[in-house]
């Protein structure tokens, strides 16, 4: 009998792999809130297009096993790729509209692999929760849509962004940078906080948040700017005035590296 038939509930965290605490912290969420913890081990290649560092994205199976079985994760689950995607494989979901914003516009497609992969995880594992990070915002709000317009019986539940003592968001990708690229980094956070302090004194032009943001960004030599935003949490549409609830997010290229930030700003 399944888990599920058995009347236990199963919480899943869907993730790429190379764990860091961003990752572990969705996994202890999953662990204690459910009787079964499945977490989800596969980079997607669909969500990556051609010339992106699907080849390049960091990669340690032992490790990320260790760390599963110390927090008593109860399935790990590494599927192979032609197990999700068997050759005559065709399908793909588009949450419309929410998934051409923002990372969206610079990854075009990214989103439909990003659903289509998840859509297919919550039919294998079919859990009560589903755990994501707002490290990656613009995801919690396509994949919430999704579960919602596909029906899918499933609470979607959101954990803070865990950050490195300077404030740079966790992320499988920082192993990426070299030490210079790494103290560039920082430079994401501290534009974000920046944003923050100026709309907490009374800053209500998006267009001047955006434009501090890119000053400071700009000063570093290693870095390159993908976007800036400042949006409506709902609809990821920009907006001229933050008022009420805003996101402020960014993607910026430290190197080769593209890392993305955000927060959440209230009026
Ligand atoms: P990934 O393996 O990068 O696809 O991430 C898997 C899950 O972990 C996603 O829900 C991410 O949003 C989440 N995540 C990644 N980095 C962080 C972080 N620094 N803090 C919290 N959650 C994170």
């Amino acid at each position: 009998m399944s888990h599920r038939a058995s009347g236990k509930t199963i919480g899943l965290v869907p993730t790429m792999g190379y764990f860091h605490e961003g990752h572990l912290s969705l996994m202890r969420a999953a662990r204690s809130e459910n009787d079964i913890a499945v977490v989800s081990l596969f980079v997607n290649p669909i969500q990556f297009r051609p010339g992106e560092d699907l080849d390049r994205y960091p990669r340690d199976l032992n490790r990320d096993v260790e760390l599963a079985l110390d927090l008593e994760v109860d399935i790990l689950f590494v599927p192979e790729g032609t197990e999700i995607y068997p050759k005559e494989f065709c399908t793909r979901i588009s949450v419309q509209g929410l998934s051409d914003r923002l990372c969206g516009e610079s990854r075009p497609g990214h989103f439909q692999g990003v659903a289509t992969v998840v859509a297919k995880l919550f039919h294998i594992v079919q859990p009560h929760r589903a755990y994501f990070g707002l490290k990656d915002f613009q995801q919690t709000v396509v994949i919430r849509r999704m579960a919602q317009d596909l029906n899918f019986d499933v609470k979607i539940i959101t954990l803070p962004t865990v950050r490195e003592k300077d404030g740079l968001a966790m992320s499988s990708r920082n192993s990426c940078l070299s030490a210079d690229e790494r103290s560039a980094a920082r430079c994401l956070k501290e534009s974000l906080d920046i944003a923050v302090l100026q709309i907490r004194e009374g800053e209500r032009s998006a267009d001047s948040i955006r434009t501090i943001i890119r000053e400071r960004i700009a000063r570093e030599k290693l870095a390159r700017i993908d976007y800036v935003s400042v949006s409506s949490p709902k609809s990821l549409q920009e907006v001229s005035v933050v008022e009420g609830e805003a996101l402020v997010a960014l993607a910026v290229f430290v190197g080769r590296t593209r890392l993305i930030d955000n927060v959440l700003v209230r009026t």
